[in-house]
């Protein structure tokens, strides 16, 4: 995220972290010599100024001129400020726990931004902060991000209110299991083709977690299958294929259409089967489903068809519409393409997107929520 703030037409996009400082605090010193602007629009074209804009739709974000190092303040390194992209804060602020909702649940935690963002408000949440009794379950089933998430949350001054389950599987979690008997709210990030993300627009790449889950017939990259890839490519003088692994958790895979839409279908099972997974935990009354893809396969038509399952419907899962979303994000303007949702759940007005390159200065991302009453 800090290298996608210095590409052009993006700010520095800055939580502030609210379990170790307060937004007036960081106007005061982080920010002291900042000239406040009233429009996002002043803050994306680098002149060389250093302006600061206070988000409307999410508390406690920033949005800083991209000229200016952030890395190097003291904020940054003991914790106080996390360079975060505004879409980024879009799932816990959704999701918007309370002291009513018990244990919250980041099912794909690392590299944590979200799992101590959803501390933050946890915290504040809490009408006796002398007695918490909640805590933030962060689950990551890579052990090399897990030890990412490890540090981020001791930096962030999180550690207190969450319990970390490292290489933990979110699938292999038994919704059952008396530990989770009070998880009241889910967050689910998983990984996903990355297409949102800044600077990943020139060609599709698709990203899969790093080895098969069972029973997701996830196309493996063997050698015949590239080889053949790359002879077709050729052939139809089509992109160069190749294999990367990224920092986001899994394999950036680059190709062709065809295998677009195959990558596609692999991922959306895998997503969809974290999402139903969500649905069955027992206490469970408020759920974030979110992407940072552009591709309505992972994202309208994820949540279509896991709101037609049979488990949605049986513990009376729904979408959350609109009205009910928390303030701030119920104003926000970019909503589902209606052309990609094929019931009639309200899934378009409700869901929340976003798209980079449209003057908003955030990434393409994805977020829906879902709620369910008491049964
Ligand atoms: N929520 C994170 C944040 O905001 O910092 C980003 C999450 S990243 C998009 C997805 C993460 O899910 C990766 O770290 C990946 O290793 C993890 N993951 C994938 N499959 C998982 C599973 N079955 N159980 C737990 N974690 C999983």
């Amino acid at each position: 995220v800090d290298a996608q703030a210095q590409q052009a037409g993006y700010p520095r996009w800055v939580r502030i972290n609210t379990l170790v400082t307060c937004l007036e605090d960081q106007l005061d010193t982080t920010f002291a010599h900042f000239e406040r602007v009233l429009n996002i629009k002043a803050v994306i074209v680098p002149n060389g100024e250093k302006l600061i804009y206070i988000d409307p739709h999410i508390p406690n974000l920033v949005a800083a001129s991209p000229n200016v190092d952030l890395t190097k303040t003291e904020a940054y390194a003991s914790g106080a400020i996390i360079l975060q992209d505004k879409a980024s804060c879009f799932p816990a602020y959704l999701l918007d726990p309370g002291s009513e909702d018990g244990d919250v649940l980041d099912a794909c935690a690392a590299p944590g931004n979200k799992t101590t963002h959803l501390a933050a408000i946890l915290y504040q949440h809490h009408p006796d902060p002398m007695h918490f009794d909640q805590a933030v379950i962060a689950c990551e089933k890579d052990r090399t991000r897990a030890g990412t998430l490890d540090k981020m949350v001791k930096k962030a001054a999180a550690d207190q209110i969450c319990k970390l389950l490292l290489g933990q599987d979110f699938l292999k979690i038994d919704p059952n299991d008396p530990r989770y008997r009070n998880v009241g709210a889910l967050l689910l990030d998983p990984s996903c083709s990355g297409s949102g993300i800044v600077g990943r627009d020139c060609i599709p790449t698709i990203h899969l977690p790093r080895d098969s889950i069972e029973g997701n017939p996830q196309p493996k990259l063997d050698g015949s299958k590239k080889r053949k890839r790359e002879t077709n490519e050729e052939e139809e003088g089509q992109q160069e294929s190749r294999a990367l692994v990224d920092d986001d958790g899994g394999m950036i895979l680059v190709g062709s259409d065809p295998e677009l839409e195959e990558r596609l279908g692999a991922l959306s099972s895998f997503q969809l089967m974290l999402l139903l997974h969500a649905f069955k935990f027992p206490s469970a009354k408020k759920i974030t489903y979110s992407t940072c893809s552009i591709y309505a396969e992972e994202n309208e038509k994820v949540v279509g068809r896991a709101l037609q399952s049979h488990v949605a419907r049986a513990r009376g899962w729904k979408i959350l519409a609109r009205k009910d979303q928390v303030r701030g994000l119920r104003e926000w303007p970019i909503r589902g393409e209606l052309a990609s949702c094929d019931s009639n759940e309200g899934i378009a007005d409700a869901v929340i997107r976003s798209y980079k390159d449209d003057g908003r200065g955030v990434m393409g991302f994805f977020v829906a929520g879902f709620v369910r009453d008491d049964k």
